[in-house]
């Protein structure tokens, strides 16, 4: 008696095993279909948005990475049945992780190498930096808000992406230590391209930033600095940001 009820004491442990593992299984192949569509999506508004972008696709290396990077790993429990939506989310704090599409853009525009070492400003969830760790060789992102710099330290670190270098500070002073940068993304609007940033920026790399002010007219300008180190700038389109704060 006592070795069947030994053997219905393991069976059940083992089928809570298996419910649990399958649950998995089927959640994660949930999002990976999410993602898919996710992609989909983006794709049909870069067609849309062909007028500004001046192309009618993205690189598929950085559309590959949309859909191997788990955005729901980077959101709120509460946001997850919405994390493949192309929209902004609330991570906390008053901010937002960015939009998919946009996150597309910004990726394709910097056209990163394999080789590429890139400075992001406003980490956020930490989603944008582990995007650009799938394409760059090193990563360095900053974010303003402590516990959000935290937050998204362990959210890189629990999804694989440990190699991203995390640091709590302003961005608009860049990463001097780790400079220069292939690209530089920044993830909040600017009233103007921060001087230190295009100091931080080598020759023949690329920047994406947002360029306007809150709640007003704001555009993704792309800033290119050629072999001579001569900068020049490009409105791409418009778009809506947090603002970069700090005390410059
Ligand atoms: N890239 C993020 C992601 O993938 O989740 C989304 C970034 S959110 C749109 C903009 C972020 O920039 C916010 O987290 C904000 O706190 C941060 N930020 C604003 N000003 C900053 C500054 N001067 N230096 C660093 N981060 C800043």
């Amino acid at each position: 008696m006592r070795r069947v009820k030994h053997l219905i004491f393991w069976l059940v442990v083992i089928g809570i095993i298996l419910l649990l593992f399958s649950t998995h299984v089927i959640a994660e192949n949930d999002f990976s279909r999410q993602r898919y569509a996710l992609v989909n999506v983006i794709k049909a508004e870069i067609m849309t948005a062909r007028g500004f972008l001046n192309q009618e696709s993205l690189d598929e290396r950085v559309l590959d990475t949309l859909l191997k990077v788990p955005r729901h790993e980077f959101v709120r429990d509460t946001e997850r049945p919405h994390a493949y939506t192309n929209s902004p989310l609330p991570i906390g704090y008053g901010q937002t992780i960015s939009q998919p599409f946009i996150v597309a853009i910004m990726t394709d525009l910097l056209q990163l190498k394999k080789t590429d070492r890139v400075l992001e400003v406003g980490t956020g969830s930490g989603y944008q930096a582990a995007i650009l760790a799938e394409l760059a060789d090193s990563v360095y992102t900053i974010e303003i808000i402590e516990p959000l710099a935290k937050q998204a330290a362990e959210n890189l670190k629990r999804t694989g992406y440990d190699a991203v270098h995390t640091r709590s500070g302003d961005g608009y002073y860049g990463w001097e230590e780790a400079a220069p940068f292939d690209g530089i993304v920044v993830t909040a609007v600017a009233s103007h391209i921060p001087p230190p940033l295009i100091k931080q920026l080598k020759p023949g790399g690329r920047m994406i930033i947002p360029v306007g002010a809150q709640f007003m007219t704001q555009y993704l300008v792309l800033v290119t600095k050629d072999a001579n180190e001569k900068v020049t700038t490009r409105q791409i389109l418009p778009v809506s940001f947090v603002p970069l704060t700090g005390k410059h």
